[in-house]
């Protein structure tokens, strides 16, 4: 069960904001939206770490596939975010509610004057009622100053702000004993009290051809959010009202517990 919950950050990946085609899944943005909406009516502080830029850049450029260059992501992601911010500015209109672009690199969180610069931003967006929009910034961050993948991303995010709970929305119902595409014995592990070296070893590396993240870095991320006293949860995203049934005390996703009670 999610105790407490005030602040959340949701974290989607692109692999379900958009289909096989690399085109924006528009449906699932909208219910995405509209179910985020009604969580900040319910007093809920939300941020959403949202990926896509290059993936969704990628595609309306007419390339073929996700550019493997740095250039080639940068240029994307500026393509990309822009689209992606326009449906969220919409979606998240249409319900009355503000969002705010956050694009973040590595040294953003880790110098600390940056950092607290950073926060104060957030804090004022919370204050104000709108909601943030976490994106890495991807057209201007090179090899060495990337989180490359958006999970890592999310994870530091929510600690930045202090969030309570982080939501991972992924295209997998959450953590499985083995990989389920793989292996038809598979079981989800519905709730997990530790993240320790025999569950990470678990964690395959499982690649989408969009997005970069797999189910390794989604552990690493539910491992230092919890570590943070994050309560983190790894659910499918695909239908975002379940996000309705988590916290109504219901059983979705694999919920990794808080460290530190
Ligand atoms: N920042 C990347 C993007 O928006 C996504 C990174 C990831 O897939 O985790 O395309």
């Amino acid at each position: 069960m999610l105790k407490d919950v005030k602040r959340i950050v949701v974290k989607v990946g692109t692999s379900s904001l958009t289909y096989g085609t690399g085109k924006l899944n528009i449906r699932r943005i909208r219910k995405l939206g509209e179910v985020l909406s009604d969580l900040l009516n319910s007093g809920v502080q939300v941020a959403l770490v949202s990926s896509g830029a290059i993936g969704v850049g990628a595609s309306k450029l007419g390339l073929i596939a996700r550019p493997t260059d740095t250039p080639g992501r940068q240029a994307a992601a500026t393509v990309g975010q822009c689209e992606l911010m326009f449906m969220y500015d919409k979606v998240f209109g249409e319900y009355g509610h503000t969002v705010g672009q956050l694009l973040i690199t590595r040294s953003d969180i880790e110098n600390p004057e940056r950092r607290d610069n950073l926060v104060n931003c957030f804090e004022k967006l919370f204050e104000y009622g709108a909601i943030p929009v976490i994106n890495e910034n991807d057209s201007v961050a090179v090899e060495e100053i990337v989180y490359g993948d958006n999970d890592n991303l999310s994870a530091q995010v929510a600690r930045l702000i202090g969030a309570d709970t982080l939501i991972i929305l992924s295209d997998i119902d959450g953590f499985f004993s083995a990989n389920p595409a793989e292996d038809e014995n598979a079981v989800l592990i519905p709730l997990v009290d530790k993240i320790d070296d025999t569950l990470l070893h678990m964690a395959g590396p499982s690649v989408s051809h969009l997005g970069t993240g797999g189910m390794a870095t989604k552990l690493g991320a539910a491992k230092s959010a919890t570590e943070a006293g994050i309560d983190t949860v790894i659910m499918n995203g695909s239908n975002p009202e379940d996000i309705y049934r988590l916290l109504d005390g219901r059983q979705v996703g694999t919920h990794f517990k808080r460290q530190g009670e």
